[in-house]
């Protein structure tokens, strides 16, 4: 009998699995896809030697994971690479503000009204932010919190609706970038602790960057398998588990899918019947001639870049994807650029590029022409770069990985009490009522992400109960 079998090869899965080989627990892995890497693949989508990243592509979670960074990845050939700017979020005037790793040069791409604010905001979490990622990304306790008064401190300014925050901001540059980082969880604005959202992707630039995995997310996945097989753990992948049954004995059973999922596999009944999927993304992955002629030229220095004319803008696509069951005139791009950190992306001279939009769960309309609307405000010419695009909306997204139901590419809608307290409020949100069985998907807090804290935190549950039995 095994100890532990793990369904699901994403990051979480494969997490949780190297965690309990590595406590000398006997581990095995089915995996759906005939490969493995869930949400962190790489594949050629569009022409031959293009290599895109069909979902993450950006980590700044992953970078500043405590659970990858107490693993040897880069022993296993996973290498970060970083743009020289973590983001840049262009304006239709043609200037830009920018996160970059320092937070004076953010805080002076604000301007003069809001630079000071933005330092008095960052600064005082930045010497203490390893210990804060590991309580907050620990909560609710799986750790008892190493530096309590921080952890409080970053609730009270992160627990209220980033609108709330950003009034602590003149001009519209400051609250625009803001407004974009927190939309990076598809969540309202108006959101309960969708300030400590931002502010999570703002500190993670500062302290350790938004890069790219060299060759493409797949390295990540890769490396995590590598280090799991080196642990004596085994990977079956092209096995689509639907029952219990389907797999071999253990003492524990850990399911990096879906809530939904996870209860009829399991014959858990409608115990998750009230967890919610949210908006969904449209998603096209550019081969390109060149790079993107962006017209400010902070951008072109970018990994990410942000695309919103202003946070008002960005709330109303926010809006109207997650709550008004239509795709956004104008939608709030997240575009990232993996060429300008890896040119060995794309034969030489070319470039890989990757932009998605929030559209409703489920929708089957295509957002092509608005994202190419888009992005011709910011880059003129953009069109005449492109040599292939490969399209994927909700359909397509939730046919590649049974986790994003209707292309809720968080598995899980982000906002509510559900953005904390995942799958449903409970100290123990990786136990199910059946003690053999345990869920560690992106639908457990942390949430989602690449950085496997959710398989770690499982995995943590996991082997308590393996030791007490
Ligand atoms: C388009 C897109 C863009 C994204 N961009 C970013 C980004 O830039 N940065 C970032 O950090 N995150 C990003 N994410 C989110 C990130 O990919 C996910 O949050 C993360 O992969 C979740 O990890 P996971 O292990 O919980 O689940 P997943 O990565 O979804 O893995 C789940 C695995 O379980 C398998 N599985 C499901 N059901 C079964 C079954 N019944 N039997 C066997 N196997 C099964 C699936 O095939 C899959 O391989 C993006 C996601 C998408 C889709």
């Amino acid at each position: 009998m095994l100890d532990a079998v793990v369904v699901g090869a994403g990051p979480n899965g494969l997490t949780a699995a190297v965690e309990l080989a590595r406590r000398g627990f006997s581990v095995a892995v089915f995996e759906a896809r005939e490969t493995i890497g869930g949400g962190a693949r790489t594949e050629e989508l569009t022409l031959p030697g293009f290599r895109h990243d069909p979902c993450s592509a950006a980590h700044p979670l992953g970078i500043n994971s405590p659970a990858f960074r107490a693993l040897p990845l880069e022993r296993y050939g996973l290498q970060w690479l970083h743009a020289p700017l973590p983001m840049a979020h262009p304006f239709p005037d043609g200037t830009a503000a920018v996160l970059s790793r320092s937070v004076a040069e953010t805080a002076a791409s604000f301007g003069p009204r809001d630079a000071g604010a933005y330092r008095r905001l960052v600064e005082p979490f930045l010497p203490r932010w390893d210990t804060l990622v590991r309580d907050f990304m620990s909560l609710p306790l799986t750790a008892l919190p190493r530096d309590p008064v921080t952890l409080a401190r970053f609730g009270l300014v992160g627990l209220p609706p980033s609108t709330w925050l950003m009034r602590r901001f003149r001009d519209e540059r400051a609250r625009t970038l803001f407004a974009g980082l927190v939309a990076h969880v598809i969540s309202p604005l108006s959101g309960f602790a969708t300030s400590a959202i931002g502010l999570v992707f703002a500190l993670a630039a500062h302290a350790r960057g938004w890069p790219v995995a060299r060759g493409g997310s797949q390295a990540i996945s890769d490396a995590l398998a590598a280090c799991l097989k080196d642990l004596g753990g085994a990977l079956h992948t092209d096995y689509e588990v639907k029952r219990l049954d389907d797999l071999p004995p253990a003492r524990a059973y850990v399911f990096d899918t879906s809530p939904t999922a996870l209860a009829r596999i399991a014959g858990l009944g409608r115990y998750y019947d009230g967890y919610r999927y949210g908006a969904a993304v449209f998603k096209i992955d550019y081969a390109l001639d060149g790079p993107v002629p962006w017209t400010a030229e902070e951008p072109r220095r970018a990994g990410t870049v942000q695309i919103g004319a202003n946070s008002a803008e960005i709330g109303a696509a926010l809006r109207a994807a997650s709550r008004e069951g239509r795709a956004p005139d104008r939608p709030f791009l997240i575009t990232v650029q993996p060429s300008v950190a890896d040119p060995g992306r794309a034969p030489a001279g070319k470039q890989v590029f990757w932009v998605y939009g929030h559209v409703p769960n489920g929708w089957t309309g295509d957002l092509t022409d608005a994202v190419e609307r888009q992005l011709e405000r910011y880059a003129p010419g953009f069109r005449d770069r492109v040599l292939a695009r490969a399209v994927a909306g909700p359909p397509e997204i939730a046919a590649r990985n049974a986790n994003y139901v209707g292309g809720d590419i968080a598995s899980g809608a982000a906002s509510g009490l559900q953005l904390l307290l995942r799958p449903k409020p409970s100290l123990f949100p990786y136990s199910t009522p059946h003690p053999a069985v345990f869920l560690c998907s992106s639908a457990t807090p942390p949430g989602p992400g690449v950085h496997g804290m959710s398989g770690h935190n499982a995995a943590k549950a996991v082997w308590r109960r393996l030791r007490q039995s």
